[in-house]
């Protein structure tokens, strides 16, 4: 079974501002500086994740200050490299 979120409407989203290195988080890369930065605490490990829906997310970059829209298709596990509010890996 695959879990799934499926998201509708416009979202503007708050990144999580303390990261726990090792923990997985569901966010999305900065456009500008490719760093990740989360929006929401992912349960499980990469890949058992279905990310969908019709929605648009306007998302600032933690690390560098950078406005950007956002598609669910955007959105991406990862598990933090770092404390903090973003993340290189
Ligand atoms: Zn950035």
């Amino acid at each position: 079974m695959t879990d799934g979120i499926h998201f509708t409407g416009a979202y503007q989203p708050a990144p999580l501002p303390n990261l726990i290195p090792g923990s997985w988080y569901i966010g999305f890369a900065c456009k500008r500086c490719r760093q990740h930065f989360a929006i929401l605490n992912a349960l499980t490990a990469a890949g058992t994740l279905d990310l969908t829906g019709p929605a648009s997310f306007t998302a600032t970059c933690p690390a560098c200050n950078h406005s950007s829209d956002y598609q669910a298709s955007d959105l991406v596990q990862f598990q933090a490299a770092q404390g903090g509010s973003s993340s290189t890996a």
